[in-house]
């Protein structure tokens, strides 16, 4: 057996040590993989297996759960590089392609035959189509289109042995079997390896309106939220931010949001019926408050939509911060932004919302002190404030970061121990001698 190409220069082993989680094991990996074609991964598996050492699929490392962190003992599988595009069939509207391409690269190639990828996470230019699928990734379109499962048709895995699948094809319907293709979406690499991914396109939408509205904070918004989500038409994008986050975009873009109002929404409705569809929403919203602004402008849109998508890196600007992923039935949507408030206020950690609310999924984030850690502390007292809260509320830990190492502790409440059982008896078939991603995503029943 061929023993793979690993790098082990320091430069390379620091590149992949770690994601935008703000998480840092504290050792470096054994090594790195720049795989190029499934063969090299196919020959770092079966080295990987036979010698027992663990490894970390790494796409573009834009996660922030740690799930692509690696230290001590561990390769790393770098699929960057595999970022093709293998096939582009209009008819079929869908698009075959290598895990490393990054999702803004499947809209661009599929924008010339009228299509589009649905899953838009704010980091679309930065992450790749690989890690959105391992993490169930989701974005603002969600709203409407449905996360990465609701969009992958078919996968190529390379197993741990080394041995290579296929699960399901390119059809839209398919019932043959177990579903294994769901399986490993969002299995955050501890099954297998996507090598590559058959992906619907949708048709792009031939009209868009863009709704902006300004409340008086953020409970208001939310609860205007579920409003718009229970009148009966389905927007394709429903995003709140806090006034925190308008203060920390304002600083970025010399923009003044968080003058009109200490929370806003993003609503976007598309297709031939956008207009109609906005002036249901505009009657909601207008029950909530006055200071509504509304355009069919594409450039003016994307302005708004951009602003969102840069929501994060200005609030990162501010200093470091921790993003969390709560998701909560959507009619529950403002009582977990008072309870949001609440932690911030009894912690003492400056907390920032952002939601795409019209998933219930929220992003408190956590702006972190120079010498606060993530896993200590106020920190850590918040976030577990925060899960109990969404818990409480039926929701979840995680709408689309995934587990990675930092939620770990959580599971076990969420899940229970039977779940739990379940899921180790899974990774046990894929995965008999622990190598792949070990200690991420999930925990063994009784830990
Ligand atoms: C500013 C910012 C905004 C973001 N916004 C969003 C958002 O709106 N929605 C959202 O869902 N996420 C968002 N994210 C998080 C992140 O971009 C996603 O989780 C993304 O899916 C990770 O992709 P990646 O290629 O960077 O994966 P990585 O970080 O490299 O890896 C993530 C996980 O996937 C596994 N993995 C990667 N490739 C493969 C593969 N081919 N086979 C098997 N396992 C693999 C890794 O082992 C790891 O567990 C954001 C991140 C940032 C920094």
């Amino acid at each position: 057996m061929d023993a793979p190409s690993i790098l082990r220069d320091i430069q390379s082993l620091e590149r992949v040590t770690t994601d935008r989680s703000g998480y840092t094991p504290e050792t470096l990996p054994e090594g790195v993989v720049v795989a190029t074609s499934v063969d090299d991964v196919v020959a770092t598996l079966r080295y990987a297996s036979a010698h027992r050492i663990p490894v970390v699929t790494r796409g573009a490392g834009s996660g922030l759960a740690g799930g692509s962190s690696a230290s001590q003992g561990e390769i790393v599988l770098d699929l960057g590089s595999m970022n093709s595009i293998v096939e582009l069939d209009p008819l079929e509207q869908l698009v075959r392609v290598q895990p490393g391409i990054l999702n803004s690269e499947v809209s661009e190639a599929a924008r010339p035959h009228g299509l589009f990828y649905a899953p838009d996470p704010a980091s679309m230019t930065y992450c790749s189509i690989g890690g959105n699928i391992a993490t169930n990734a989701g974005g603002m379109r969600c709203a409407k289109y449905g996360v990465t499962r609701d969009s992958v048709l078919g996968l190529t895995v390379v197993l741990a042995d080394g041995s290579v699948i296929q699960t399901g094809g390119r059809t839209i319907k398919r019932v043959s079997g177990y579903d294994l293709t769901a399986l490993m979406i969002g299995s955050e690499g501890t099954l297998g390896v996507v090598v590559e991914a058959t992906l619907r396109l949708r048709p792009l939408p031939t009209r868009i309106t863009t709704l902006v509205a300004y409340c008086d904070n953020v409970v208001a918004a939310a609860n205007c939220a579920s409003a718009i989500v229970s009148s009966g038409v389905q927007p394709m994008i429903l995003e709140m931010m806090d006034g925190n986050t308008l203060d920390a975009l304002d600083e970025r873009n010399g923009t003044s949001h968080g003058e009109r109002g200490r929370a806003m929404l993003l609503v976007q409705t598309d297709g031939y019926g956008a207009e109609a569809e906005m002036g249901v929403i505009h009657g909601v919203v207008a029950g909530f408050t006055d200071a509504i602004e509304v355009t069919s402008d594409p450039e003016q849109s994307e302005v708004l939509v951009e602003a969102r998508r840069s929501a994060i890196p200005a609030i990162g600007g501010r200093g470091v911060a921790f993003v969390g992923d709560v998701g909560v039935p959507r009619k529950h949507l403002g009582e977990m932004a008072s309870e949001l408030v609440r932690i911030g206020e009894e912690t003492g950690v400056d907390i920032y919302t952002i939601a795409h609310a019209g998933d219930g999924n929220l992003h408190p984030i956590l702006a972190l002190r120079p010498d606060d850690a993530i896993d200590s502390g106020a920190p850590k007292d918040a976030m577990d404030q925060m899960f109990w809260a969404a818990h409480r509320l039926g929701g979840t830990l995680t709408g689309e970061h995934g587990i990675g190492v930092l939620k770990r502790d959580w599971l076990l409440p969420e899940l229970g121990e039977k779940n739990l059982s379940l899921l180790s008896e899974i990774k046990k078939v894929f995965d008999p001698h622990a190598i792949l991603n070990p200690g991420k995503a999930i925990v063994s029943p009784g830990k």
